[in-house]
């Protein structure tokens, strides 16, 4: 007697990311409502169900959907306006008149197409770290590509300009508290609200502590950015008393399980024994500094902190730092940046990085038991690459594969939460073109308020 099932998915390479790392060559997966039924091999997931729908891979790899620890979905109108050799310094110059003067609808289109950037490049779920409007506005939109995610609304007492104030620390945390009660967190819930900090020197230690605690209370996540680049760490150093970063929040108490601390580049080796012990997550971003010349390659401890045991996970960053959002790209130079920095092999393997990309960043989100990996009773968010296209041949090893020759555009279907929101590499519930449309326009609205003009070296006709 076959069992019911709405969707199976089967002849696929399905990489589970399980307790065990099985890897199953003719592998399938079969979907009930928001969750996984089974996973198996196919001849037998194919007796034992009667789906309403099949989708057959034909060899390509199925994976748990990427997780994307850190993005910003108000800033991705902002993408090319960075020219190279851009110092941080000079970081308002853009930055600033984008951030006062972005409206709603302008707001709504740059996360719209962080979104379905993010699922077009095979990503299930992310964290923003929130924007100069409402969090509902992004929730509204990531209902709308399909998208699961940890929403969030710009939190800072100690902005880096005048102009930028949201309020004082209880504003702040009113805000915060409000969005988080409007979005809890709970499995049925693919937008939930977290509670983002700018980060130290941009938020008090008053600020820090009560954010803490109020994610402490409604069982949700705390990330803040932390020692990104030169300024950045005089502004902690400053702040700290000349004490490490990760030493002074342990001093404020607010180091654990549901805290993640993202960049964290200038990490010094006393900090990699408080980050472990306490369950702190890291969030690696490589794009957003390789791109900026930050220096993660150079003085970032990410394979240290792996020895260590820290939960490290990855970011993609903004539209106006790493230019893009898509998982897979990090998760390259995660693998690769540190071996070439330092000449060693592996330093962080295939395998990490791809952990990184999935389990772990499910476990910084505290969605570990929903997501992650492909398993009985988890959430179905899965992709699935398209196995013809040449950068999958020969397909001798489907990690090295993944990590290494793999192309975003190769992602076939994405399905959240049982739900297939990308079929083709397109969306069949948008009207791409359309949206495109108005992304251009509004960007084109912004960009003439604001007076940028684009600093082309070489002649555009
Ligand atoms: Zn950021």
């Amino acid at each position: 007697m076959t069992k019911p099932a709405d969707l199976l998915v089967k002849h696929g390479v399905v990489l589970t990311l399980d307790g065990q790392r099985r890897i199953l060559a003719d592998g399938a997966v079969a979907i009930l409502g928001d969750h996984i039924l089974a996973v198996g091999q196919s001849a037998e997931l194919e007796r034992e169900y009667a789906p309403c729908r099949t989708i057959d891979a034909r060899g390509g790899v199925v994976q748990p959907g990427f997780v994307d620890c850190h993005v910003h979905l108000s800033q991705h109108l902002g993408r090319g306006t960075i020219p190279d050799l851009w110092p941080e310094s000079r970081e308002h110059e853009q930055w600033l008149p984008y951030w006062t003067q972005i409206n709603e609808e302008e707001a709504r289109c740059s996360a719209l197409l962080a979104c379905m950037e993010m699922v077009r490049n095979g990503t299930t779920c992310f964290c923003d770290n929130g924007g100069r409007f409402a969090g509902e506005l992004n929730a509204e939109v990531v209902a709308q590509v399909g998208l699961r995610g940890a929403i969030s609304e710009v939190c800072w007492d100690q902005p880096p300009h005048p102009a930028v104030a949201v309020g004082d620390t209880d504003t702040c945390l009113r805000r915060l508290e409000a969005l988080a009660r409007a979005f809890p967190k709970r499995p049925d819930a693919c937008v939930w609200a977290a509670v983002s900090m700018a980060g130290m020197g941009l938020c008090s230690d008053r600020l820090l502590v009560e954010g803490k605690r109020l994610a402490d209370q409604l069982g949700t996540l705390m990330e803040m950015h932390q020692s990104f680049g030169p300024e950045d760490v005089a502004r902690y150093r400053a702040h700290a008393r000349g004490k490490s970063a990760v030493a002074h929040l342990a001093d404020l108490g607010i180091l654990g399980p549901n805290l993640q601390l993202v960049h964290m580049i200038h990490t010094v080796p006393d900090e990699i024994p408080l980050l472990a012990t306490s369950g702190t997550s890291v969030v690696h971003c490589p794009a957003a500094s390789t791109r900026m010349g930050m220096g993660v390659s150079r003085t970032g401890r990410m394979p240290e902190l792996l020895r260590a045991g820290v939960n490290l996970a990855l970011g993609s960053d903004s539209g106006n730092y790493s230019d893009f959002l898509d998982v897979g790209r990090q998760l390259y130079l995660a693998a690769t940046i540190h071996r070439e920095a330092r000449g060693e092999q592996p330093c962080v393997s295939a395998e990490q990085a791809l952990e990184m990309a999935t389990r772990n960043g499910a476990r910084a989100l505290g969605v570990d038991s929903w997501i992650g990996s492909l398993e009985l009773g988890k959430k179905a968010d899965l992709v699935i690459h398209d196995y013809g296209r040449p950068e999958w041949r020969p397909g001798l090893d489907p990690v090295t594969s993944l990590v290494y020759s793999a192309q975003s555009s190769g992602v076939h279907t994405a399905i959240v939460d049982g739900r297939i929101v990308l079929e083709g590499g397109h969306f069949p519930h948008l009207d791409e073109e359309r949206l495109y449309q108005r992304i251009d326009q509004a960007a084109r609205a912004l960009y003439t308020r604001m007076g940028w003009v684009p600093r082309h070296r070489w002649p555009l006709l």
